[in-house]
């Protein structure tokens, strides 16, 4: 029943039009295809684009601070047109544009093949936002990579107090904002966890839910749609 719902929801309405300039015939046509960037070189560690960099190569951030992750993938750049297109999921609730995740299927399942996660764990959304948007994305693409790498969804992982919206605050800011703000269960105990999150940008949110986690699992990894 859920499931058909849901299907409901993330059904476009036909026939399907590019979201970039409107065409006819698919959710991405083949022109506006090469907005969505896809980096070629990333940090290795947390797998944010890098302008250019040696297969070895740590962001700044990797290099200077200790990450409870292992390791992470924000597969397209967070720029432009993908910065819009996560704007109409979010805010504009236009969450069939999700799909356009299916069309990187076999690239994301690539991609999170060197991670051996057991479990998938979506970032939890304030109370605020569950309201007024009515889904958590986070928990969207969950379900879909999960279908795809056949490991189940868990949603082990709780917001322990409101945070403000990360969008207009400054790195340290961030940190703060998030800082001991989830809390994990016991359910991820000796797993090997994947966090998905819509957005990677200084990575504090991704950081603050891996520790906590951590504290029972074994590995944590990460997978964003987008990051700087
Ligand atoms: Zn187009
Ligand atoms: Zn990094």
């Amino acid at each position: 029943m859920i499931k058909t719902v849901l299907n409901k929801i993330l059904e476009p309405i036909f026939p399907e039009r590019c979201v970039v300039c409107g065409k006819n015939g698919s959710l991405l046509c083949n022109q506006c295809q090469p907005l969505f960037i896809i980096p070629e070189t990333r940090c290795t560690k947390c797998g944010r684009p890098l302008p250019s960099a040696p297969s070895s190569y740590l962001c700044q951030s990797c290099l200077t601070e200790k990450k409870s992750f292992v390791q992470g993938i924000c597969f397209f750049q967070y720029f432009g047109t993908v910065k819009e297109w996560i704007h109409n999921i979010k805010y504009k609730k236009n969450v069939y544009q999700i799909k356009i995740l299916d069309l990187y299927k076999s690239k994301i399942i690539d991609a999170l093949a060197k991670f051996e996660c057991d479990t998938i764990v979506p970032i939890p959304i304030t109370a605020e936002h569950a309201y007024k948007r009515g889904f958590n994305q986070s928990l969207l693409i969950a379900q879909k990579i999960s279908q795809w790498i056949e490991k189940p969804v868990s949603t082990a992982l709780m917001k322990t107090h409101f945070t403000v919206s990360q969008t207009s605050l400054s790195s340290k800011e961030r940190k703060k904002n998030v800082k001991n703000s989830f809390l994990a269960g016991r359910k991820v105990s000796g797993k090997n966890v994947l966090i998905i999150d819509d957005v990677f940008t200084t990575g504090s949110t991704i950081n603050e839910a891996a520790k906590a986690i951590k504290k029972y699992s074994n590995s944590v990894y990460f997978f964003t749609m987008a990051g700087v």
